[in-house]
């Protein structure tokens, strides 16, 4: 694939030409049979990457949209918010614009929000729900969501998960986990073009989302519910996206999950230990960001030294035909990142990162 292996962007990711070809598909009507069975292709073919036998909503938004929805549909009452970076600090921000009461606990970008800390917050009052981001992809920081999961139900506390950059990436157990909402966006691990979300909630949280009282029209879960019996969306799906839905769903679940996900470890690896290497080659002071127990399998932030600027790598970098992804929020003028997730292999992984060191060594000289 000669024309795949450029596109390193921790999002939107690289798409296969055979994903790109299919929306050139003709419209359909999306109140009849044939919408209906591509529905069910992808919303089917999504349950086994959700490891979920619940039905996956399908939001034409961004993961975004999905956020929101979460926050939305939860059961009244307070809303802790886990924040070590910026995507979790937009889900704070999210509760907090649809009006709930949001505490935040944590604050440090460095690593995942210690699980005591959590359990204090759990413990000093009720919240009907915490929000967590699984991969944080301004930092590559990976959080515990199976642990949380098991902290949170103690308290009688639902877990709401933005794994945007961990689904199909790294292992999400929606049911053996007993997550009550996990929400991806299409344009990540999935590798497929942006515009798509997919969710799934918890029995128990659906029902629950029934007393939430500003749920809202295009958000509201309990409609995606319903309309996922008939095969249907509540409103007029992006029809097109939903053509490439359909192909790449297929081509993940022939992959295997399973080998997707190791395929995703062995990206990750060659990443932080081609980290290393860069450090003994140009010696200076590259790093991993994440520490060693939490790192994200989809995304590296690679911190450079200093008097090197970020922006400058990514800007050499591109001029020798790749894309990587600079820096995000407060990490903008120390890190660079690298998106090692979707349909890259290791051999696709390599080539970027000999550009990179390549593009480093020549802006150190
Ligand atoms: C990209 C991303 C989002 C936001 O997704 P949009 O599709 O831009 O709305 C949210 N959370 C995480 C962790 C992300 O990486």
């Amino acid at each position: 694939m000669s024309d795949f292996g450029t596109f390193f962007l921790p999002g939107p990711t690289e798409v296969r030409r055979e994903v790109l070809e299919a929306m050139l598909q003709p419209m359909l009507p999306h109140r009849g049979a044939v919408f209906e069975q591509l529905f069910a292709r992808v919303e089917g073919g999504l349950r086994p990457i959700f490891r979920t036998q619940r039905p996956v909503y399908v939001s034409s938004s961004s993961a975004t949209g999905l956020m929101e929805a979460a926050i939305r549909c939860a059961r009244p009452g307070a809303i802790l918010c886990l924040v070590n970076g910026a995507f979790s600090e937009r889900f704070a921000n999210i509760a907090q614009a649809c009006g709930r009461e949001a505490t935040v606990v944590g604050g440090e970008w460095s690593g995942p929000v210690p699980l005591d800390e959590v359990e204090s917050a759990l413990r000093t009052r009720k919240y009907s729900a915490l929000t967590v981001v699984h991969s944080e992809t301004s930092t590559g920081v990976l959080s515990d969501i199976h642990a949380l999961a098991r902290l949170a139900h103690a308290y009688d506390c639902a877990i709401l998960v933005d794994s945007v950059t961990g689904l199909a990436g790294v292992p999400v157990e929606t049911d053996a986990w007993g997550l009550d909402f996990v929400l991806t966006g299409s344009q990540k691990a999935l590798a497929m073009p942006p515009g798509l979300a997919f969710g799934v909630a918890s029995e128990r949280f659906i029902a629950e989302a029934r007393s939430a009282e500003s749920r809202g029209l295009y958000f509201d879960l309990v409609e995606f519910e319903q309309y996922i019996g008939k095969h249907q969306t509540p409103n007029t799906p992006a029809l097109s996206l939903l053509y490439a839905a359909a192909v790449q769903v297929e081509h993940i679940n022939r992959e295997g999950l399973e080998q997707r996900w190791a395929r995703h470890e062995a990206m990750a690896e060659h990443t932080w230990s081609w980290v290393h290497e860069l450090r003994r080659l140009v010696g200076a002071p590259f790093g991993v960001y994440a520490p060693d127990a939490a790192r994200s399998h989809t995304v590296t932030a690679v911190t450079v030294p200093p008097g090197l600027s970020p922006d400058a790598v990514v800007k050499a970098v591109a001029e020798r035909g790749y894309v990587i992804g600079g820096g995000y929020g407060r990490l903008k003028g120390s890190t660079f990142r690298i998106g090692h997730m979707g349909d890259h292999t290791v051999g696709g992984v390599d080539a970027v990162l000999e550009v990179v060191a390549e593009s480093v060594a020549a802006l150190l000289r």
